[in-house]
């Protein structure tokens, strides 16, 4: 299976997963996503009033490379639920990120996989004070707990990135096509 295939193959995953869950699941899932939007868009303002904006652009975007693995089942899950359209990733940016173009990442910020907010390099670490860094921590902790409350409701990993998730799903009954 290429990445494509793999990509295509977790997105059908997820929709069927999403589409089967009992009102009741889905609107427990639904509340537990907006938290982790809402905590994934906070913990970016505050490394973007370091002034991060003119630094990641000096920088071209190091951080950006070799991204394919970053986005999970649950960042996919949380486009689906807002109905916001994913991003068609293109797999020969190789080594630049499939998600992102010449002017950076195509997804929003509470959007952004996890591993892509929760990544802080030396040049922003080094910008960051109290008290920001202790919010940082603690939007760190809740974002990590949302991941946990999300795979014991659905009985999924859904913290793993979507491509992996499509090679080895958990039980999880994929429709053929
Ligand atoms: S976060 Fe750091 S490594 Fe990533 S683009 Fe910005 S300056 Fe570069
Ligand atoms: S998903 Fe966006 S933020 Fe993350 S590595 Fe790709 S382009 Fe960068």
């Amino acid at each position: 299976m290429n990445d494509h295939q793999a990509w295509e193959r977790g997105a059908r995953l997820m929709a069927a997963l999403h589409d089967r869950l009992p009102h009741g699941v889905r609107q427990q899932l639904g509340t537990v996503l907006a938290d982790y939007r809402r905590h994934k868009g906070e913990m970016l303002a505050l490394t973007l009033a370091t002034g991060s904006g003119g630094i990641c652009r000096a920088c071209g975007g190091q951080c950006c490379q070799n991204g394919k693995y970053r986005f999970s089942g649950l960042d996919f899950l949380s486009l689906l639920e807002q109905q916001t359209p994913v991003p068609a990733p293109d797999f020969a940016r190789k080594p630049f990120c499939p998600y992102g173009d010449a002017d950076g990442c195509r997804m929003a910020a509470p959007f952004r996989p996890l591993d892509c907010v929760l990544f802080i390099c030396d040049a922003i670490a080094d910008r960051l004070e109290e008290p920001a860094t202790h919010a940082l921590a603690r939007l760190e902790q809740e974002l990590r707990q949302g991941v946990r409350r999300a795979e014991a409701l659905l009985g999924q990993r859904l913290g793993q990135p979507l491509l992996l998730l499509a090679e080895h799903p958990d039980g999880t009954d994929l429709p053929r096509r």
